[in-house]
């Protein structure tokens, strides 16, 4: 069996994809709508740089190879929540390609990540068929996977890690994952493609009825055709709903209203990061959940020296360094060199000081010496902070984290390496 996805995730911003309609949330239909999301005759659309931004940061998330170059296509077709008759959306031109997301030690690969609109919504109330136009214009992101899903377990796991990812990309993840998906079972391959699946529970359903399905259609030796099909949440089933079609169907041409969009020099390199880190977050390294929020706040300046340090020093330690800098020396009169030294003194374990950080850019020399105590001495002065500080016991009880408090105190008051107190003290408290 092999499943590939096509995962649509809305992006988070103030306003839609091409034009400067709210993206708010509002329960009034068709309020929040301009000849640009009405596809008007003439309208010409406006790309939106959040969108870009957002995308960019999940397609460095994804490991993508990143396109500095983007352009947009016309997907054309015709349907009553697209009155324009295309869907603006990317191919060649997508903002990243060749990218993967790891599940359970397996590499499941990104064939393409693309900016797209979305539609307006159909709502069919008895007899009537409305159209809400708020939704058109969304801001969407499609991530297209390989075909390398194999098991129903793998399928969670993507689904799982996918989620965790936009989570950390601060990608709104409260509504469900809406996905197509394609499914092939051996010895034929002939590609099944389910459309428009919400929800994983949906997805797990509706990949086990076409499994069944399609086992047994071999089993007949019936055909199976290649063809889109609908999931019905509630019968559970899946439904013919056409031929599927093919590109050439859907007549793609190049988007004339939107010039080529460069993203490449220093516009977005915040995003870039925030992609990076956030994939360093949901693949499960040390880096501090905190983590992302700081780099989110930092300048275009501080995150090319986190570019420049990563790799010799931790980023916590990269990032404090920074932080220590920002809050007490002029960065104007900074060199890299003496950030450099305030990062590798955050790295030994000291606190700090702005003495410290006047001094280094003074020119002088400033070394950390740590007193250096015995196991016995370290354990006695650990066991009478603990006895003095009964309510950071008890903290440490609750949550193990409160460990690097107490540490970090004691170290402090006694000028003590924190490494040295840590040793000691994880011993003692484990051993109580
Ligand atoms: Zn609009």
């Amino acid at each position: 069996m092999k499943i590939g996805l096509e995962v649509h995730v809305a992006l988070p911003t103030k306003s839609k994809l091409f034009c400067s309609c709210s993206m708010a949330d509002t329960d009034a239909p068709n309020s929040q709508i301009c000849p640009i999301c009405l596809g008007f005759p003439g309208s010409k659309p406006m790309l939106n740089e959040a969108a870009v931004s957002s995308a960019l940061g999940i397609a460095n998330a994804l490991h993508c190879a990143v396109n500095n170059s983007i352009s947009f296509v016309r997907k054309v077709y015709f349907y009553p929540d697209l009155p324009k008759c295309y869907q603006i959306t990317q191919m060649d031109g997508a903002i990243g390609s060749a990218g993967h997301l790891d599940i359970d030690g397996k590499k499941v690969r990104i064939r393409r990540v693309q900016i797209e609109e979305d539609p307006a919504q159909i709502v069919r109330e008895g007899m009537l068929t409305l159209l809400d136009f708020n939704r058109s214009g969304t801001p969407l992101v499609e991530i297209v996977t390989e075909p390398d899903i194999t098991t129903e377990e793998e399928l969670r796991s993507f689904i799982a890690n996918l989620r965790s990812l936009l989570y950390y990309l601060g990608v709104d993840i409260n509504k469900e994952i809406k996905a197509d998906l394609n499914i092939s079972l051996p010895p034929k391959d002939i590609r099944v493609e389910v459309k428009n699946v919400t929800g994983i529970k949906s997805l797990i359903e509706a990949t086990r009825f076409e499994i069944e399905r399609q086992t047994d259609a071999i089993k007949n030796n019936e055909g199976i055709a290649r063809e889109t099909r609908g999931y019905n949440e509630k019968s559970k089933l899946t439904e013919s709903l056409r031929e599927k079609e093919t590109d050439e169907e859907y007549g793609y041409i190049y988007e004339p209203d939107l010039t080529t969009f460069e993203i490449s020099g220093t516009k977005f390199v915040k995003a870039t990061y925030v992609g990076r880190i956030a994939s360093e977050l949901a693949e499960g390294t040390d880096v501090n959940p905190r983590t992302i929020r700081e780099i989110t706040m930092l300048d275009r300046h501080s995150l090319g020296l986190i570019d420049k340090f990563k790799g010799k020093y931790g980023l916590r330690s990269i990032i404090h360094g920074i932080q220590r800098f920002k809050k007490y020396g002029s960065e104007e009169h900074a060199s890299d060199a003496e950030i450099e030294k305030i990062i590798g003194l955050v790295e030994s374990g000291a606190e700090v000081t702005r003495e410290m950080v006047l001094d280094i850019l003074a020119g002088k020399d400033v070394k950390v010496e740590y007193s250096r105590l015995t196991d016995g001495q370290l354990d006695k002065m650990i066991k009478e902070f603990l006895e003095k500080n009964p309510k950071l016991l008890e903290e440490y009880k609750k949550n193990s984290k409160t460990i690097n408090l107490i540490i970090n105190q004691i170290a402090q008051k006694n000028n003590l390496h924190p490494k040295d107190v840590a040793k000691r003290a994880s011993a003692l408290l484990n051993s109580a």
